[in-house]
């Protein structure tokens, strides 16, 4: 059904770059067979599932979105997948996303931009739009996305689903081709909350490979939703909702606020002072990892390689730039420069004191809340082409999501209504692993 579904309604969505299609059947086919000689049901026994294409898959092309990696088949199943199979589900293919995962639109795909399903003329967010999207369009489900600055939030907010960004270093990033160390976190994209549980619980706990992956004890997500929210402190951000928010998405999101007095809980508005600078500290330090984590990109370990070079130097200078698209040029090239002696100091240290700020707003309301709750992005999805020749535009979608992600924190997105016919998206943020309050709220609301 999910191969129908995909074969009726991909030429128009976008949302796979690569179908799983013999794997797929191969594994349906085991667990059915697994079943009948009395075999057990894993957590997620035979659902179907996408999954963002920067997240390796052996022997499944894996392109990152990227003309770089458009042969790149690798050797090896990243921790995600081998828990998923684990669990029982079954891979349905690779999800088309930003090169790289750089972008909030999905039009930095080398391929083709995936598409909104709610209005085809409007993009699915990003970077993990071919997720969101995939979902949203009944084609599995559930997709697993990636966020490093709100890639799997804010595509979840544009197409009406539900998408969760757990804490840093919940869920392994071993086999996750990395974007910004530091930030990158693999989630579940879904239809409800319910489904969001079920899957972060089979992809979530320590793994030894991944060395910034947290060795804490998994709780039952599935028993926190149990709907108890009366007495839940709730602080809402005024930065949240200053300039460039649409009055539409703010009446959304006061609506939502007004459901969870009515269930009990009680809010405040708060304040984040520093808000005002994670744009910028996010842009120059992801871009400073990403400058370092695609170094390895050289035309000689990984994909395309270019053709008759002169010498050595002229193999990296062509392979890099006829790999790599325009927004990971500049991304590299921003990164590089705010690397550099003499500069260092200026950038890349002034961002990282930023963040410490950052973190710091948060640690102060979550003494006396217990959950933070705003948009997710300060409008609905956006049309194909309208934003894409203005990066700095683009960057401001993510204001909401990126201070979030500096501070390592789990956060979801979950629909609040639509606004001119498009979804909206309430983002419930947590303490470091309180991802039971996250979902609990979440799902209490939904
Ligand atoms: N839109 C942001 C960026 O382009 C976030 C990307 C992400 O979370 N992967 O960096």
């Amino acid at each position: 059904a999910s191969f129908r579904r995909i074969a009726d309604t991909d030429h128009k969505v976008g949302a796979f770059l690569a179908l799983n299609e013999d794997g797929a059947r191969k594994q349906a086919a085991e667990l059915d067979a697994q079943l009948a000689s009395g075999g057990e049901r894993g957590l997620l026994f035979g659902l179907p599932g996408g999954l963002k294409d920067n997240m390796v898959t052996e022997g499944l092309r894996t392109t990152c979105g990227s003309r770089f990696l458009e042969n790149y088949d690798p050797i090896y199943d990243a921790t995600v997948v081998q828990k998923l199979r684990k669990a029982q589900s079954v891979t349905i293919g690779k999800n088309n996303m930003d090169e790289f995962a750089m972008g909030g639109s999905n039009e930095n795909s080398a391929y083709r931009p995936a598409r909104n399903p709610w209005n085809l003329e409007r993009v699915p967010g990003g970077s993990s739009g071919g997720s969101a999207a995939a979902v949203a369009a009944g084609q599995v489900y559930f997709s697993l996305g990636s966020d490093t600055g709100g890639s799997i939030r804010q595509p979840a907010a544009y197409c009406g689903v539900v998408g969760l960004k757990p804490t840093y270093g919940l869920v392994s990033r071993f086999g996750l081709v990395a974007f910004a160390s530091s930030l990158d976190q693999i989630g579940p994209i879904t239809k409800n909350v319910e489904d969001t549980a079920y899957v972060l619980q089979a992809i979530a706990g320590h793994d030894e490979r991944d060395s910034t992956s947290a060795d804490v004890n998994i709780p039952d997500y599935l028993s926190a939703l149990n709907g108890d929210v009366k007495g839940l402190r709730i602080g809402v951000p005024k930065e949240y909702f200053g300039e460039g928010i649409d009055p539409q998405v703010k009446e959304k999101v006061l609506e939502a606020l007004k459901v969870f007095e009515s269930m009990g809980a009680v809010w405040e508005e708060v304040s984040l002072p520093h808000t005002d600078y994670a744009v910028a500290a996010y842009y120059l330090l992801a871009s400073s990892e990403a400058s370092s984590n695609l170094a390895r990109f050289d035309g000689v370990r990984y994909g395309v390689r270019a053709e008759n070079p002169a010498n050595l130097l002229d193999l990296y200078r062509r392979s890099r730039s006829e790999g790599f698209g325009a927004e990971v040029k500049r991304r590299i090239m921003l990164g590089t420069y705010a690397l550099s002696s003499g500069y260092y100091d200026a950038y890349y240290k002034k961002a990282q004191q930023a963040r410490t700020l950052i973190k710091r707003d948060f640690d102060q309301v979550f003494e006396q809340f217990d959950l933070i709750i705003g948009p997710t992005a300060p409008t609905t999805a956006f049309k194909l082409g309208e934003q894409i020749n203005d990066p700095l535009t683009m960057y401001l979608n993510d204001i909401c999501t990126i201070p979030v992600s500096l501070a390592g924190l789990p956060a979801i997105s979950v629909p609040c209504g639509l606004a001119d016919g498009m979804p909206v998206g309430l983002q419930i943020i947590g303490k470091p692993f309180d991802e039971p309050a996250v979902l609990r709220a979440a799902h209490a609301y939904e």
